[in-house]
């Protein structure tokens, strides 16, 4: 597994202990293209905290959908 990146706007990017101080850092995020404050990295790219969440959400959608259950918890699929 390659090591998490993060960089924070304005300010650098820190990955494991090294911490790199560069305030024009670019976190455009490589899914939704906004400059986001803060950007990790996944495999080739960086995303923003919204896309983690999407994706975060995703998976616990696909769980629950692979469960067998037809209706979601918090309703908001009726399919
Ligand atoms: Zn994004």
């Amino acid at each position: 597994m390659s090591a998490i990146i993060v960089r924070v706007k304005g300010q650098g990017s820190v990955s494991g202990e090294t911490v790199t101080k560069d305030d024009a850092v670019d976190t455009t995020c490589s899914e939704c293209g906004v400059t986001a404050d803060a950007v990790v990295s996944i495999g080739q790219g960086f995303i923003c905290a919204s896309c983690v969440r999407e994706r975060l959400d995703a998976m616990s959608v696909a769980r629950y959908q692979l469960r067998g259950s037809s209706k979601l918890p918090w309703g908001k699929l009726t399919s």
